[in-house]
């Protein structure tokens, strides 16, 4: 009988399901998408019922529609929004409030008090990470001040936290699995990422009862069963979004780095068994845990990417559509050098700037549209150089190659110029679900019907970008670019 696993991907905006053949070929994909929910300015949450209810419903759809025998299905894998927070009852199985969405600002006080206490150091010497409301650990104390009886319910043993992954197993296995895998544990801001266990003092610090946590396993592991139709199908492999991209890109070795072009850009390079500590602002998170070992990585974000080529579109009006840009960046002529530095909300890695603000520099006479939007174009390749080098610095390791994949790789001439720029070849593979792909990967590998050899035999690279620039032109080029961004640093008191 063909054997098939199937990944869940829980994402920020929709949920979807994706079934993998054993040759690990995507056959099919199921999405829904579910409601945002703004009750502020700053805040965000998710329906925790609306998450499992599209995910069961894409899972469900995806077997029925292609009339696939629940005993064919040798597992599940689920990659998940990180850091967003659930609690709930134990006994009912009910929220006690919405989930709260990694990109919910609403505790910021909490971190603010935090650092003022000292903390900063603790955090990131602990956690791998920078103080900040975007993980989990502000965003659970939130909920057990704010909402009434939740404290009084956790210190009795009542409630559990989890993030998405850890939701979703609970439900799929009717309250039997209260579990998360390394990668996510690694995202709340509590977890001791060296000892591999919750971190008491900040617990203690956030008064959060060590109960209310789950367990933490491997991200290859048995998590629990899912009954369908009488038939048990493990859940197992579970991991964040970007360390599933980064598995699903077969970034196994130190050294190895996966970008995705979304509307930002997300940036991760396997650092090993060895934990780098950045020193220009960048986090250190777990990769996975894997063959009885946990693996590092280093992280680091562009906020404005893809929104830059949105606003091109959107408020410039001078594309219709994304993929136009690279049609106009084609036809700029001579040697006109534009920047466009794109810091609409400030500057992040490395610089850190929030007073910073968006500029274009070197404005001729004969400037026209195409260059602007070629500029912008670069602007994400620049970006993505500026937290390259800074992560080459920080993990004391040369880049062994870039693997793409987001949206924006779709870009020919953006990946040309990634590989000019970087002076190192850029991989752009032929599935570019990567997240689903390395859910799929961690489950696979569990059970028996893959090995991690057979998944870098069996990749397929759609086109690989070979640097054809000049070593004199890259560096004329990008200290233009840092010339660029020094000139929009402070702008705004
Ligand atoms: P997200 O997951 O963040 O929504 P996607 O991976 O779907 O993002 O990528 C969409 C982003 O990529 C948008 O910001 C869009 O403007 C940009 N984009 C999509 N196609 C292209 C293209 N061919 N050239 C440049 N940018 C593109």
């Amino acid at each position: 009988m063909e054997k098939f696993i199937i990944a869940l991907d829980q994402g920020t905006t929709s949920s979807r399901a994706v079934l993998f053949n054993s040759s690990g070929v995507i056959q099919a994909i199921e999405q829904m998408e579910f409601r945002q929910i703004f009750p502020q300015p700053g805040w965000v949450e998710h329906d925790p019922h609306e998450i499992f209810s599209t995910q069961y419903e894409v899972l469900t759809r995806l077997i029925e529609k292609n009339k696939i025998d629940a005993a064919s299905i040798t597992a599940l894998g689920i990659t998940n929004q990180r850091e967003t927070t659930v609690l709930w009852n134990k006994k009912t199985g009910e929220p006690v409030y919405n989930a709260i969405v990694w990109q919910d600002k609403r505790t910021a006080s909490i971190c603010e008090a935090m650092k003022a206490k000292g903390l900063s150091d603790y955090v990131k010497q602990h956690t791998g990470l920078v103080i900040d409301s975007y993980f989990s650990a502000t965003k659970i104390k939130w909920i057990l001040d704010s909402v009434p009886q939740a404290r009084e319910q956790a210190n009795n043993g009542e409630l559990a936290f989890g993030t998405i992954d850890t939701w979703l197993m609970w439900k799929l296995t009717e309250g039997q699995s209260h579990v998360t895998d390394y990668s996510n544990a690694s995202r709340t801001m509590l977890f001791d990422i060296k000892k591999l266990m919750w971190d008491e003092r900040l617990l203690n610090e956030l008064d959060i009862p060590v109960s209310i946590l789950p367990l933490v396993k491997p991200s290859a592991h048995h998590f629990g069963n899912w009954n369908y139709k009488g038939i048990n199908i493990p859940i197992a492999g579970v991991a964040g979004d970007q360390q599933a991209a980064l598995f699903g890109q077969a970034c196994f070795l130190p050294g190895e780095a996966k970008n995705t072009y979304g509307t930002g850009c997300f940036m991760l390079m396997n650092t090993g068994t060895d934990i780098q500590y950045s020193k220009n602002g960048l986090i250190t998170t777990i990769a996975w845990g894997l063959d009885g070992k946990v693996e590092y990585a280093l992280e680091g974000s562009v906020f404005i990417a893809g929104a830059a080529i949105q606003w091109l579109r959107d408020s410039l009006h001078l594309i219709d559509q994304s993929k136009d840009s690279e049609y106009f960046a084609a036809k700029a002529l001579g040697s006109n050098e534009v920047y466009v530095v794109p810091a609409f909300a400030g500057l992040g890695a490395p610089y850190w700037d929030m007073y910073a603000r968006g500029a274009i520099f070197g404005l001729t006479r004969d400037t026209g549209k195409d260059h602007i939007i070629k500029a912008t174009l670069e602007s994400l390749a620049y970006q993505t150089k500026d937290i390259l080098n800074a992560m080459q610095e920080d993990a004391g390791m040369k880049l062994a190659g870039l693997k793409v994949d987001g949206g924006a790789c779709a870009n020919n001439m953006l990946m040309q110029f990634q590989a000019d720029i970087l002076g190192t070849e850029v991989q752009r593979p032929k599935v570019i679900e990567s997240t689903a792909q390395g859910a799929a990967y961690l489950a696979g590998i569990q059970t028996g019907l893959w090995k991690k050899e057979n998944i870098l035999k069996n990749r397929q690279i759609e086109k690989t970008f070979l640097p054809k620039m000049d070593d004199s032109q890259r560096k004329k080029l990008y200290a233009g670019w840092q010339k660029a961004v020094e000139r929009t640093k402070g702008w705004v008191d």
